[in-house]
């Protein structure tokens, strides 16, 4: 039977297996192409917090769901059977709720992370969960080891707006196949992607009640408590570096463990023996995907200062035919900013810009025609140095920072002059001068010469306070794993 996923009468909330409004009631979401309002989620107040972490702590404990991989393996492929069988309508929320441009829907923004759900549930089947270590002989004692690896229980997992499913499910992905039990917080800017997976989990599979929780709240704090509660044994976050502090702090008081996605600010490198058009072009271009709201996205532009006027009319040229449009449109790139206050934000830095004394050579404005929503147009800043705060600090809108350098040395200087370290792009011909710069640069994920490392299989993450561990692959399944090694005599 086919499942509303946009419930009109905002039961978003999924606890111990049931769908409800909770206690407080619903909240507003809005379409942010047009400011219209979209519809109803429900508005979790912290009983229910409580609720969902003390049915997954119960699911975790008084199950055989950590102790039965092929089970989760069963009942994940229900999970992405079920979101399969409702992408048309999964697209139309994503787009309507997130401003994901339609043509990414049809990759990471929706059907990407749905196929890669089999990648998970393919490991929880063929993951090494016991491995026997030589005989050793410890203090005179001849002893066999074996090294279990088991869920670490329950997960709160606390997620941002922008690339909703592929977060949700990389994490929950992941999380149940190694056998942890789960409590989702969405954004609450994108809380009806979130209850998709609810719905589908409740309705379309056999995931046990408890197992696997999502709570929308139009409170951040909500969120807090997954990372203080004490019955909750790992928090997975996704979100802002100063959001990730502050869950990192609240999770001290019962030492759990916390893994964090952050923020980025991360850096395009073009060498000098660089085709400098092509690659001028292409930042220009992947910095206005999705208005620019990516954490791995590169919006510091480094070109040689020998080439420095060409590389700048190039990325002029590109950036302003790209306009803003309707996420709906198929040939849309750069749709909506999520917000109001995200709008206010990324225009604040535009404005700083020129305080500061920058040159906004393209954009700076709101496309014309586009009154209502939430649009700023692609965005070129030049005339900065790497040490100004639009330089330094993450925007998270379609705004370019570019900056000129002198010899491959300081481009990897001024690449890791920034408290970030997330992705980043290296554009050149000689290898060896790519491998030194590709060495230099301290980042968790780097792509040469247009190379993609997004994948499943590949594990992403950040260097310094761009985050802690990593999503995806074997690395991103084993953050939900803890590690016991049991010593018999030999
Ligand atoms: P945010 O930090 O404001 O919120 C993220 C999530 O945390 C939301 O669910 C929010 O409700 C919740 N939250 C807010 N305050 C909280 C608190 N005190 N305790 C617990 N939870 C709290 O981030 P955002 O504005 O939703 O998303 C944009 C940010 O996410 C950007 O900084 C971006 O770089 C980052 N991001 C990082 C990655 C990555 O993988 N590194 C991916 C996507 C987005």
């Amino acid at each position: 039977m086919p499942s509303n996923l946009r419930p009109d009468d905002g039961c978003t909330l999924l606890i111990d297996g049931k769908l409800s409004k909770g206690s407080g009631g619903v909240f507003a979401t809005g379409n942010p192409a047009t400011g219209e309002h979209l519809g109803w989620a429900a508005d979790a107040r912290t009983e229910d917090m409580a609720a969902a972490i003390a049915a997954a702590r119960t699911a975790f404990d008084d199950t055989g769901w950590s102790t039965d991989p092929a089970f989760r393996a069963r009942c994940l492929r229900q999970l992405r059977e079920a979101l399969r069988e409702h992408i048309e309508e999964l697209r139309e929320i994503t787009i309507a709720e997130a401003g994901a441009p339609r043509m990414l829907t049809a990759g990471p923004h929706l059907e990407g992370p749905v196929h890669d759900l089999g990648f998970f549930a393919d490991l929880a089947e063929s993951y090494s969960w016991r491995t026997d270590l030589p005989i050793a002989e410890p203090m005179g004692m001849r002893t066999r080891r074996q090294l279990r690896r088991e869920a670490v229980g329950v997960v709160g997992a606390i997620t941002p707006w922008n690339f909703p499913h592929q977060i949700n499910l990389a994490k929950v992905g992941p999380a149940l196949a190694a056998g942890n039990t789960v409590v989702l917080k969405p954004a609450p800017d994108t809380p009806w992607c979130a209850a998709a997976l609810g719905i589908l989990a409740a309705e379309h599979t056999d995931i046990p009640p408890g197992v696997f929780n999502v709570v929308t709240a139009a409170d951040h704090l909500i969120g807090a408590q997954l990372a203080e509660d004490q019955r909750v044994d790992l928090v997975s976050f996704t979100g802002s570096t100063a959001t990730g502090r502050s869950v990192m702090a609240a999770a001290a008081g019962t030492v759990k463990k916390v893994f964090l996605e952050l923020g980025g600010k991360s850096a395009f490198v073009v060498l000098d023996d660089a085709d400098i058009a092509a690659a001028c072009a292409m930042a220009a271009f992947s910095v206005c995907v999705h208005a620019g709201q990516g954490c791995a996205l590169s919006t510091r532009l480094l070109v040689p200062r020998s080439a420095y006027d060409r590389a700048l009319e190039v990325t002029a040229a590109t950036m302003s035919g790209i306009r803003a449009g309707d996420p709906a449109d198929r040939r849309t790139v750069c749709g909506p900013l999520i917000s109001a206050r995200q709008r206010d934000r990324v225009e604040s830095y535009i404005a700083l810009a020129r305080r500061e004394g920058g040159e906004v050579v393209i954009g700076g404005g709101r496309p014309a025609g586009r009154d209502e929503g939430f649009f700023v147009e692609p965005t070129l800043i030049a005339g900065l140095p790497n040490q100004s705060r639009v330089a330094q600090e993450e925007i998270f809108g379609p705004v370019l920072v570019i900056l000129p350098y002198d010899g491959d040395d300081e481009a990897i200087r001024i690449a890791n002059d920034s408290p970030y370290g997330l992705s980043g792009s290296v554009w050149g011909t000689d290898p060896e001068r790519i491998d030194k710069v590709v060495s230099g640069i301290r980042t968790g994920t780097l792509g040469v010469n247009g190379g993609t490392w997004y994948s499943v299989d590949a594990p992403f993450g950040g260097y310094k306070q761009s985050g802690i561990g990593r999503e995806m692959g074997v690395a991103g399944f084993e953050e939900y794993l803890e590690t016991k090694l049991v010593a018999y005599p030999a």
